[in-house]
């Protein structure tokens, strides 16, 4: 049950604070059809929004089946929002150029469920909400009636317990009103139906219940719980408070959750640097398709093909991810029509949306083991055909500056902005997030006599064990100044000076830095493995101590290692190659030697050991198998 216990909220911008609820105290029973009626601004929305955990409380409590959202990080509030809660709101939010199947699937694309699974369920919705014979058509071929009633079948596709509908027919007529309230009234049998209306008709004729707000209070309630019910509430928090201490709840089931932060990674990544690289990697083997089919036709050109080829794709590698969304998707993306348009509206091009909404169809996993297993296996078929195959784990690297031992500074993962006053921090807090996406420091690529082929050492060697690196600069010998500061060549403070500097009036810049190369040869690094900063308790679990400066500095003294700057590269001259992007390059025995020793460690000993049980978070582990 849902109990909301003195819930005040404020909305405050700037030194303006509005008082929207004003100790609100409410409990929902598993199954009720609930109108809440009141005046325009009474906190009707901000009520619903709270339920449904897409606004804050200031205070008070918002009781989940006895379970506190006190202590509620931003996973579980989305673990609620995904898995409990289906929202209705008065604009249908359709997609419009998606047939209403697809948009009832969307909502399940980043659940985890197969495709197949995903289409029987939206039927299901569909047909719930008497759509079944429509399920091909694009919303605007719909009624206002009847794209109220996709938006419901996507909000139950789900199968969540509560239903939030603000206003849902508040842009309908009565005729169509009624259609939709007897949708809900039949979801009402075996949910929780939460609907904010304007019409009190309709909701003495539907509702179980009326709550009457006011002012951001409640001025009535028709049907609250009666004492059993109340005591009901009690029980549910005993039970949980049971559980807890029995150490047998922990949070809620960590399904999708993965497979949706993977998605907004990769969306992240597309529209980013990053994406730029694969869109135009995308574009540009259409290209070399092109240009390819051409010159075959006149003989000759044969070396100058397989040139292009080598140097195009050592740039823009084949790249097979865990996750992966077809970008032919993307390809395929029709512009909207556009013929309909008049001198009189300004028309939103719909560009991000789209690109959205087309990834997410065509999302889906890769087995990655097997494909691996498949390729070690065929080996000798591969070798010839490929420069090198080169497999990226997700292994931290966690490196800070030589003289850790006086000042503990850590160069990846690197922000700039820490690293500041806090006076000059601001000016450069954007800046970090550029800075994550430089890929600093890089892994080479296992063939050596293609590297070589692309870059030219221009001192030192290049590294043969697994704490060898080697910087790599430009074609001009430079490297970005703000790289020089990310691998602890330059001094953070150097900014705080010349920021304070500038805005105090003086623009005359730094003197350009240079440095010898013997000074840069024999630079170390100090390297931590990832899994030495979880210390073991005396009950077996694991605490994390990453931000812990004295624990750091003994793990690095006792269990780190030293990277030592090998060589310094540079493009060959005649090379249109650029594999390495970062300022760093390490060996893959790096990674290797990282694997190997987590894979040792007692942590992955004993979480092996602990099959139902995240070690690090507590959390259960629902599929052993997963
Ligand atoms: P209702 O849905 O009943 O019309 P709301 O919950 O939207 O009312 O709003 C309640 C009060 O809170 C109103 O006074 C409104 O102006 C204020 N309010 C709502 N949202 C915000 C916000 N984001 N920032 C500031 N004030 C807000
Ligand atoms: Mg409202």
């Amino acid at each position: 049950m849902l109990n909301l216990k003195n819930i005040f909220k404020d909305y405050i911008s700037g030194n303006l604070s509005v008082r929207a609820l004003k100790g609100v105290n409410l409990a929902f029973r598993q199954k009720e059809f609930v109108a809440i009626l009141g005046p325009s601004g009474c906190g009707k929305t901000t009520l619903l929004n709270i339920i449904g955990g897409l606004d804050e409380y200031s205070h008070g409590d918002l009781v989940i089946d006895g379970k506190s959202t006190k202590k509620f990080n931003d996973h579980d509030w989305d673990t609620y929002r995904n898995h409990r809660v289906g929202f209705v709101f008065q604009t249908y939010n359709l997609i419009a150029h998606q047939s209403i199947l697809s948009n009832v699937e969307l909502s399940l694309t980043l659940s985890g469920i197969s495709k197949g699974e995903r289409r029987k369920r939206a039927v299901e919705a569909l047909t719930k909400v008497g759509l079944a014979d429509q399920i091909n058509k694009k919303p605007n071929q719909l009624s206002g009636g009847q794209m109220q009633r996709v938006a419901i079948a996507r909000a139950i596709v789900n199968n969540p317990h509560i239903i939030l509908a603000d206003e849902p027919t508040g842009a309908l007529d009565t005729e169509t009103s009624v259609q939709v309230l007897e949708i809900l009234k039949n979801i009402s049998k075996d949910h929780l139906v939460i609907m904010v209306t304007h019409n009190p008709e309709l909701a003495k004729r539907y509702a179980t219940r009326i709550i009457r707000l006011l002012d951001g209070e409640v001025q009535s309630d028709s049907n609250p719980l009666n004492e059993e019910e109340v005591q009901m509430l009690e029980e549910e928090v005993k039970n949980y408070q049971r559980l807890v201490a029995e150490n047998k709840v922990g949070k809620e089931k960590r399904v999708g959750m993965s497979l949706k932060t993977a998605f907004m990674l990769s969306l992240n990544n597309l529209l980013t640097k990053k994406g730029r690289t694969i869109l135009t990697a995308f574009a540009g083997s259409i290209g070399i398709i092109g240009i390819a089919l051409i010159l075959s036709l006149s003989s000759g050109f044969q070396n100058y093909i397989s040139r292009v080829e080598e140097e195009t794709l050592s740039s823009y590698p084949i790249t097979i991810e865990t996750v992966s969304t077809d970008l032919n998707s993307l390809a395929n993306l029709k512009e909207a029509d556009k013929t309909e348009r008049d001198d009189q509206h300004v028309y939103s091009n719909d560009v991000l949306t789209t690109i959205i909404t087309a990834m997410a169809s065509s999302f889906s996993e890769n087995d990655l083991k097997t494909f691996k297993t498949y390729l070690d296996e065929n080996k000798e078929k591969f070798e010839p055909l490929v420069t090198d195959i080169q497999y990226i784990y997700d292994v931290d690297l966690n490196i800070y500056k030589s003289n850790y031992e006086t000042k503990l500074e850590c160069l990846n993962p690197y922000s700039l902005s820490e690293n500041l006053s806090p006076y000059t921090r601001p000016y450069l807090a954007s800046f970090d997030s550029m800075m994550q996406r430089a890929d600093v420091w890089q892994e080479l690529i296992g063939n050596q006599e293609f590297l070589e082929s692309q870059y030219q050492l221009a001192a030192g060697a290049w590294p043969t064990t697994d704490n060898e690196v080697v910087l790599v600069m430009d074609k001009d010998n430079g490297i970005a100044d703000y790289l020089l500061y990310a691998i602890g060549l330059r001094e953070a403070s150097e900014i705080d000076e010349l920021i304070i500097r500038t805005v105090g009036g003086d623009t005359t810049p730094f003197e350009s830095e240079s440095y010898e190369y013997e000074d840069i040869l024999g630079l170390t690094y100090r390297v931590a493995s990832s899994v030495d900063y979880y210390e073991k308790q005396a009950d077996g679990s694991y605490v994390d101590k990453h931000d812990d400066a004295a624990f750091v500095k003994q793990v690095l003294i006792d269990k780190g290692f030293d990277l030592k700057i090998s060589g310094i590269v540079k493009p060959a001259e005649d090379a249109s190659s650029n594999v390495l992007r970062g300022a760093i390059a390490y060996s893959p025995k790096l990674s290797t030697r990282l694997i190997d020793y987590a894979n040792a460690s007692q942590l992955l000993t004993d979480q092996r050991n602990s099959p139902n049980k995240y070690l690090l978070t507590g959390e259960a582990i629902e599929d052993a198998t997963a």
